[in-house]
């Protein structure tokens, strides 16, 4: 179920993003994309029951614990799509995708009662709770999604905080490169011609 709207928005004959399947394994990776799209914008997407679910920030993430970042959830995606680098033709998502980030989460998310443990993830997620660890190239630290309840923004709003702990307020290396290949988006725009 959770891929169908993702495969129903683009053309696989047209576009060289992966059709993808479910896995079944456990995973806790996490992809950071740059999406020079309509609107450039970062899509953050953690493994959760063997998807990627997806938020597009549009403000990009924030090392500053002060500064709450809109997150729009946005419809899962196949986990195969966490190496996915180059450049979606006309139609859905045009546009040039860059790994800006990748790397392996830790959920961090404690229960309400003290001592019983971590909330899991799938739990964090439909109580739009998340807290997670992120172990990338470029993010690192404590991160929390937190579903928005205000109607101003809509069903599908989060907001993406930095947590306070020895990361907050670095700055992010290499901001403009990709964590896969290096390059950068023109670069990643050139390599792409057919
Ligand atoms: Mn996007």
């Amino acid at each position: 179920m959770a891929l169908e709207e993702y495969r129903k928005k683009r053309d696989f004959k047209k576009t060289p993003e992966p059709k993808g399947k479910i896995k079944k394994a456990k995973g806790n990776s996490f992809v950071v994309q740059m999406h020079d799209a309509t609107n450039l914008h970062y899509d953050l997407r953690l493994e959760i029951s063997g998807v990627l679910k997806s938020w597009a920030v549009p403000k990009g993430i924030s090392m500053d614990p002060k500064i709450k970042r809109l997150a729009i959830e946005t419809e899962d995606h196949p986990l195969d799509y966490g190496n996915f680098e180059g450049v979606i033709p006309e139609g859905y998502g045009a546009g040039t995708v860059m790994i800006w980030d990748k790397g392996k989460y830790e959920n961090i998310k404690e229960k309400k009662e003290e001592g019983k443990g971590k909330m899991s993830m799938p739990e964090s997620y439909s109580k739009g709770q998340i807290e997670v660890s992120l172990k990338g190239k470029k993010l690192k630290g404590n991160f929390a999604l937190i579903k928005s309840k205000s109607p101003m923004f809509g069903k599908n709003a989060w907001l993406l905080i930095k947590m306070n702990d020895e990361f907050a307020n670095k700055s992010i290396p290499n901001a403009d490169k990709s964590a896969k290949s290096g390059k950068t988006m023109k670069q990643i725009e050139k390599g792409a011609g057919k």
